[in-house]
């Protein structure tokens, strides 16, 4: 067979930047350019490496060993599957596949993240990028690969392999060395590449689950919904499973009105049931309340006001004339309209409150003008590499004097009888912050945006671990 020919050793993967200094591909890499360096995986191994490294250009290359009898040995898969021949004698350790997106989100974390230590400016932005994979199967032909990559702005170019260039008679493979060129932000890059890599080949090494849904809408996030070949690259990232590709499709709503809602109200009442001895989300409204009181607010904002409990209390108290929640959920919202009765209240009062949808990760004039605006037990919801959006819709544009942002302290959870070890209090957060982290973040965000911000505690303060919840006022 071709692929175990001597010309497909190894599965190659390289990028390469056109932006002078190029070299500052190894800030966002996180891989110095002038370093081989080399990681142990389930099934092989991986090498980061810098075939060129100039001003001009600067190309890194991300090298695949796999070890085709540690994969047998760590399959993990349904039961029943043997071990044959076949699993020991295939492709896999020679073409680009799912073991390449695994090594990107491995190797390449931060950057697919769009993390950058050094340089989060440069993560932000658009580069020349080129990325060139040595051999990509595709049975759907070269028609699919610029049916994938083209709407995403690339410039494609695919050339197909012969199945042995010693035996040209044998004709050609289905294998082709692709490079794809755009002005991109490397985290789009990746994930592009993380998705549509396993999808033109079809074969995925583990088990399709629901966390793979989960991956799909994840690094999808902000470019797959409108994509025109959305069903197809679902279907096919999902293996062709009908009930996960229904899942995933009902899920990448337009992206203007996204409405992951009904998970999100159940999984709501969790965190009340692990928060509830404390009374903690009394005690969290209280607190927000009086941070909004005490600056003075009159026009606020409930950022991801969910059913409304706090809008409920921001409508009991006089100080507040005009209060807006807004909620990217539907359903939500309108559970929060029946908790308010907001039809049967009279005119002066109904007057005060509206209740708007939308997302935080869209710049929305109807934003502006506010005298505060609180982000109660929000952030936790949003993707890490999304946080940036929501800082510049609120900070950069919304820009109202006070925020107040709340968050679980994650130090806390090992205090929390009912919560087992090592798992959020949500089943929908991304993340729970220390302290520190929640303290790192927010001070980056207030010196980046031209405000200050001390920190306070909600709930009893424990002495080793801290609050349950932590607030962060922010003034400018
Ligand atoms: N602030 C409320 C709800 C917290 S739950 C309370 O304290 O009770 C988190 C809420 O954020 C949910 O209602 C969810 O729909 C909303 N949310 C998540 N992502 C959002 C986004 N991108 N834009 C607007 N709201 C969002």
């Amino acid at each position: 067979m071709a692929a175990r020919s001597s010309i497909f050793k190894s599965v190659l993967l390289t990028i390469t930047n056109f932006e002078p200094p190029a070299t500052d591909l190894g800030y966002l890499l996180h891989k110095n350019p002038f370093h081989v360096q080399s990681f142990e995986l389930s099934f092989g191994k991986a090498h980061v490496f810098y075939p060129e490294a100039s001003k001009e250009r600067c190309t890194a290359a991300l090298l695949l060993e796999i070890d085709p009898v540690g994969l047998v040995r760590n399959r993990r898969g349904p039961a029943g599957e043997g071990g044959t021949l076949d699993q020991y004698v295939n492709d896999r350790p020679y073409v680009a596949s799912s073991f390449l997106s695994v090594a990107i989100a491995r190797v390449l974390a931060s950057a697919l993240g769009g993390r950058s230590k050094e340089r989060q400016e440069l993560a932000d932005k658009k580069l020349p990028l080129e990325a060139a994979i040595a051999v990509l199967p595709c049975r759907g032909g070269e028609s699919l690969i610029q049916r994938l990559f083209e709407p995403l702005g690339y410039e494609v170019r695919a050339e197909r392999q012969p199945l042995d260039k010693r035996f040209p008679e044998w004709g050609e493979s289905s294998y082709y060395k692709v490079t794809l060129k755009s002005d991109v932000r490397l985290q789009d890059l990746l994930s592009h590449l993380y998705v549509l890599i396993p999808v033109l080949d079809e074969e995925k090494h583990y088990w399709v689950g629901d966390d793979e849904v989960e991956k799909l809408l994840r690094h999808g996030e902000g470019w797959l919904q409108s994509h025109p070949e959305k069903p197809a690259i679902v279907r096919r990232y999902l293996k062709h499973q009908h009930r996960l590709t229904r899942d995933a499709l009902a899920r990448l709503v337009d992206e203007d009105q996204p409405d992951p809602d009904a998970a999100d109200t159940t999984h709501v009442q969790e965190e009340l049931v692990i928060e509830a001895p404390l009374r903690l989300w009394e005690q969290r409204l209280g607190a927000v309340v009086s941070a909004l009181k005490a600056g003075g607010a009159q026009r606020v904002l409930d950022l991801g006001c969910g059913e409304g409990r706090l809008l409920r209390a921001l409508l009991e108290d006089k100080q507040f004339s005009e209060i807006v929640g807004i909620d990217v959920s539907f359903r939500s919202l309108e559970i929060a309209k029946e908790r308010l009765r907001l039809d049967q209240l009279p005119p002066r009062q109904k007057e005060r409150i509206r209740l708007l949808h939308g997302s935080l990760m869209y710049k929305d004039r109807r934003l502006s003008g506010f005298d505060a605006a609180c982000v109660v037990e929000v952030i936790e919801h949003l993707d890490p590499p999304r946080l940036a959006a929501f800082e510049r819709v609120l900070f950069e544009h919304a820009r109202p004097d006070r925020i107040v942002i709340t968050t679980p302290n994650s130090e806390y959870n090992v205090r929390f009888a009912t919560l087992p070890g090592g798992q959020f209090r949500h089943k929908d957060h991304r993340f729970e912050w220390t302290r520190e982290q929640f303290r790192t973040w927010a001070s980056a965000v207030a010196s980046r945006s031209g405000y200050s911000v001390i920190y306070l505690p909600v709930g009893a303060e424990d002495p080793e671990v801290g609050a349950p919840t932590q607030m962060g006022v922010f003034t400018r």
